[in-house]
């Protein structure tokens, strides 16, 4: 191992660029704030061959529900699978230290909480949407923006639903709904023990709400930035109960009953949807990946699957002109077109989505 790299955020874009660089023969350190890295109740799609062109891995064992246009996985089994290649590689992985501010000097530097600091030779944000390292490649526009609405989302045990409630048929899960007022994202993904068959799957859904974002905006912190997403503990249980029911009155089977289980079981959780359209993806020896770089609606689709092209890139690029300014110049050049081309899509998305809504 010749260089140490850091990356900041350990979600599927860090843990992804850790695997990407290694497999080159390039020293990585993981940072991630959290302690655990878990999320719960998401799923999303996943284009299979791209993940093991990223990592070098095959992925055959990654439980997937293989739809008509897409494969569909639960966020944490992706995440699992990653943890495990990052463990078998042996990439450190500090967890429960967040950083807290970047200098983008060469060496780059971090602070982290609690006072320690790292340096490496090259720093990848891979921190999300709302990076602190964005602030050291766009120092100019380092908070995203918020889209005005926000993503209901959840996952359901098909075997907790109603006796009766009509299932997806296999093959043919994935739908998008739309309603006066909202859109619905909706499918199938593997079950906790990783089945596919009816009955035993979880159900997925992403509800666009630009209705009641008023009702929680003072937890979102719309206003600073924050954009967290608010677990079910925080949303107050008459908003609950109003969601169950309109949930039940606007979605048909099984997802009306899907999401008002989860409503009522307060496995709920609210995503304040943010954007950035990036300026730029590097600066000196600081690169940006995924939603750090590109956040971007879920009504997409491709956020994950964007930042997988970026790690594949940086991958690619680094492997070509090793940890150097030229091989960041050559990432950037690769990925800052199709990253604005994205994103612009998707404010398109949201802006049709808030005037057909009225707001
Ligand atoms: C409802 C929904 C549905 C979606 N569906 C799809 C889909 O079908 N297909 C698709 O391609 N994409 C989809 N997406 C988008 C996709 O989920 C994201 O693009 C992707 O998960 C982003 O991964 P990331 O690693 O870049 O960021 P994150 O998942 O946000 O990970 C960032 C990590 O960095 C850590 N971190 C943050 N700040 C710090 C710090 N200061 N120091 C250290 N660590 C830090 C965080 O704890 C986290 O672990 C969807 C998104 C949503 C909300």
């Amino acid at each position: 191992m010749t260089t140490d790299v850091l990356v900041v955020g350990g979600g599927l874009t860090g843990m992804s660029t850790a695997l990407a660089l290694h497999r080159r023969g390039i020293g990585v350190r993981v940072l991630e704030r959290t302690t655990t890295g878990r999320r719960r109740g998401a799923a999303l799609s996943v284009d299979r061959g791209l993940l093991e062109r990223v990592t070098g891995q095959p992925a055959g064992d990654l439980p997937l529900v293989r739809d008509r246009y897409y494969d569909l996985a639960a966020w944490s089994d992706l995440h699992a699978w990653l943890q495990t290649r990052i463990r078998r590689a042996r990439i450190p992985v500090e967890r429960g230290r967040g950083v807290v501010s970047v200098s983008a000097g060469e060496p780059p530097t971090v602070a982290l909480s609690g006072g320690a600091s790292r340096t490496g030779t090259l720093l990848v944000g891979a921190d999300g949407v709302r990076s602190v390292v964005r602030g050291a490649v766009e120092p100019e526009r380092p908070v995203a923006e918020y889209a005005g609405y926000l993503v209901w989302r959840g996952l359901v045990l098909e075997r907790d639903l109603p006796p009766g409630t009509p299932l997806p048929a296999v093959g043919n899960t994935f739908e998008v709904l739309y309603a006066p007022d909202f859109v619905l994202g909706a499918y199938a993904v593997p079950g906790p023990e990783g089945s596919t068959a009816p009955g035993e799957r979880r159900l997925a859904f992403a509800w666009c709400d630009a209705r009641r974002h008023g009702t929680l905006s003072g937890i979102i912190g719309r206003d600073k930035g924050r954009f967290d997403t608010v677990v079910p503990e925080e949303i107050p249980g008459g908003l609950l109960r109003d969601l169950a029911a309109t949930a039940r009155g606007v979605w048909p089977s099984p997802w009306g009953e899907a999401i008002s289980h989860a409503v009522e079981s307060r496995e709920v959780f609210a995503t304040p949807i943010a954007q950035h359209l990036p300026g730029r993806l590097v600066s000196g020896m600081v690169a940006l990946v995924g939603d750090a770089a590109h956040a971007v609606t879920p009504m997409t689709g491709m956020g994950l699957h964007n930042g997988l092209l970026d790690v594949l890139a940086l991958g690619e690029t680094v492997g070509r002109h090793g940890v150097s300014p030229r091989a960041l110049a050559a990432y950037e050049a690769e990925r800052l077109a199709p990253d604005r081309q994205l994103v612009a899509m998707g404010r398109q998305m949201s802006r049709s989505y808030l005037s057909s809504v009225g707001t």
